[in-house]
């Protein structure tokens, strides 16, 4: 029975010192990361800009019109002046 009872103590003590050493480590893994920096969403509207073949404006491109040749202009006006020579 004595030696159950050192047995358990000394479970107990190994369990503090696993927990106690568990309970160190999160100081130097819980550095708070850098949140992401709201410029990191600018460059995929940047990618989403096109320049007209015929004036260079810069337009999305969901209002972007393009020709048979695949270049992009401003409006079907300039589509049909073509790109500036
Ligand atoms: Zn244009």
């Amino acid at each position: 029975m004595k030696y159950l009872v050192l047995l358990l103590v000394l479970a107990v003590a190994i369990g503090v010192m696993m927990l106690g050493r568990r309970r160190a480590k999160p100081p130097s893994a819980r550095v708070p990361s850098p949140a992401p920096t709201p410029a990191a969403s600018s460059p995929k509207d940047v990618q989403s800009m096109l320049a007209c073949a015929h004036c260079g404006v810069n337009l999305p491109r969901s209002e972007v019109v393009f020709d048979a040749g695949g270049r992009p202009y401003c409006g079907h006006e300039h589509r049909l002046l073509g790109p500036a020579r």
